[in-house]
C-alpha cells in the first residue's frame, strides 16, 4: 500500500497504533496468539508508526488489521471522526462487526487492567 502512505500523518499513525494495540489485545486473549504468525508490515515506515515491534496474530486477525489500517488511511475526513459517530460505513460487512467486537473487548480489557491513558485514545 505504498500509495496510501502518503496519506500517513502523525495523527493517523497514533490512531494505527491505537487500532493494532485493540486487535493485539483481542486476538492474545481469544485466539491464542503464540501459535498465531507474524503480522506482515512491509512498509517500514508503517513498522515504525506502528512501534517497530513484531506482532503476532492469527491470520484472521491479521486480515481484519490489514483492513482496517487501510480504511483509515483512507479515511477522506480531517480530523477522522470517532467512527462509531460516523456516517460513513467504509468497513466492508462483517469486517465491521469484527472490529466493533473487537474494540468492545479490549477497550473493557483496558479498562479493567488501568489502562486509561489507551482509552484515552480510544477512537472507534
Ligand atoms: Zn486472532
Amino acid at each position: 500500500m505504498p500509495k496510501i502512505l502518503e496519506r500517513l500523518t502523525e495523527k493517523k499513525a497514533r490512531d494505527l497504533k491505537v487500532l493494532k494495540d485493540f486487535v493485539h489485545i483481542f486476538c492474545r486473549q481469544n485466539h491464542r496468539t503464540e501459535s498465531g504468525e507474524p503480522f506482515a508490515l512491509k512498509d517500514e515506515r508503517l513498522r515504525q508508526a506502528l512501534g517497530g515491534k513484531e506482532l503476532m496474530l492469527c491470520h484472521e486477525c491479521s486480515r481484519l488489521l490489514n483492513h482496517g489500517m487501510a480504511k483509515l488511511l483512507l479515511c477522506p475526513y480531517d480530523p477522522k471522526p470517532m467512527c462509531k459517530k460516523c456516517t460513513t460505513h467504509c468497513y466492508a460487512p462483517g469486517y465491521r462487526e469484527r472490529i466493533r467486537e473487537v474494540m468492545r473487548f479490549s477497550g473493557l480489557y483496558l479498562i479493567k487492567h488501568g489502562r486509561l491513558d489507551l482509552i484515552m485514545h480510544y477512537l472507534f
